[in-house]
C-alpha cells in the first residue's frame, strides 16, 4: 500500500469517491498540502472527514507571488491554533517560476527567505517537517535554510536541482520526492538512479496534469503508485519491497500511524 506524499486533495470535489479510487490502485493515504489560508482551511476539513487516509500540512505557496505578509500572517495564525492537528507544513519553500524575466527577482527571493524564516521557525517551535517547493535553483537556498534553523525532517517535493545540490540534501538526511514524471523524463530517471531508496518519496502533486501515459488521464492520488511501480523497474528490486520502503519512508517523516 502507497502513500501519496503531496496531493492538493482540496482541490478534488468528491472526497470520498477520490479516496475509493486512491484505495483501488494501492494508494491508502493522502499527505494533503495547502497553498494559502483559504486552501488550508478547506485542507483542514479534508482531514477532519477523512481522518484515516488523509492528512493535513499547512502551507504557504512561494512561488504564489500575489500572497501577501498579511496572508502570511493568517497562515502563521493557523498553524499556531491546529498545529497539534496536522503532520507538517506544506507546500512552503523558495520562489523560482514566478522569478522569472522580473527585474526584482533578487528582492523578490529576499521576500521569499525572510518568510521561509519565519515558517521554519514555526516548524522547528512545534517539532513539524516541512514539504518543500524549492525547485532547480531554490534547492540549494532551502537546504541553507533547513540547516540553519535545525529542521531536522524535510521533504524537497517534485526535486529537480544539480546532482551536487541533490547529494548534499539526501547527506543532510533529507527526502526527495519524485511524480509521475519519473515515468517517462529523463531527469527524473536519473535522480531516482542517484537517490537511496530509503530518501524517496512518491506523490501525485494532483489534480496537476501530467504527459506520457498519463496524457488526458483524470490526475490524483492513485497516480503515487504508478510512481513506486517505475522506482521499482529503475532500481531493479521487488516492487513490494520498495512500496513498503516508500510507504515506511513516508510514515517517518511525516510521524504518521499505520491504521
Ligand atoms: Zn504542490
Amino acid at each position: 500500500m502507497i502513500i501519496d506524499s503531496h496531493c492538493h486533495f482540496s482541490e478534488f470535489g468528491n472526497l470520498r469517491e477520490t479516496l475509493r479510487t486512491a484505495l483501488a490502485h494501492g494508494v491508502w493515504g493522502v499527505v494533503a498540502v495547502g497553498c494559502d489560508a483559504e486552501t488550508n482551511a478547506r485542507t483542514l476539513a479534508a482531514a477532519a472527514a477523512a481522518p484515516k487516509s488523509v492528512w493535513a500540512c499547512l502551507g504557504f505557496h512561494p512561488d504564489w507571488t500575489q500572497l501577501t505578509d498579511e496572508d502570511l500572517d493568517l497562515v502563521a495564525a493557523q498553524i499556531a491554533v491546529h498545529h497539534s492537528r496536522i503532520v507538517g507544513l506544506g507546500e512552503v519553500g523558495l520562489p523560482w517560476y514566478s522569478l522569472e524575466g522580473r527585474a526584482d527577482a533578487a528582492a523578490l527571493m529576499a521576500r521569499g527567505r525572510a518568510r521561509l524564516d519565519r515558517l521554519l521557525r514555526l516548524a522547528s517551535r512545534w517539532d513539524l517537517p516541512v514539504a518543500l517547493h524549492a525547485p532547480h535553483g531554490a534547492a540549494v537556498g532551502a537546504l541553507g535554510a533547513l540547516r540553519a534553523h535545525g529542521i531536522e525532517r524535510a521533504v524537497f517535493h517534485w526535486h529537480k536541482a544539480p546532482a551536487d545540490v541533490t547529494q548534499a540534501i539526501v547527506d543532510a538526511g533529507y527526502y526527495v520526492s519524485v511524480t509521475p514524471e519519473v515515468v517517462y523524463r529523463d531527469r527524473d530517471r536519473e535522480l531516482v538512479a542517484q537517490v537511496p531508496l530509503d530518501a524517496l518519496l512518491v506523490e501525485s502533486d494532483g489534480p496537476w496534469q501530467y504527459g506520457g501515459e498519463f496524457e488526458g488521464l483524470p490526475s490524483g492520488p492513485w497516480f503515487a503508485s504508478r510512481v513506486a511501480e517505475e522506482i521499482a523497474k529503475l532500481k531493479q528490486l521487488p516492487a513490494d519491497d520498495v512500496i513498503h520502503q516508500l510507504s515506511t519512508n513516508a510514515c517517518r517523516l511525516f510521524d504518521l500511524v499505520w491504521a
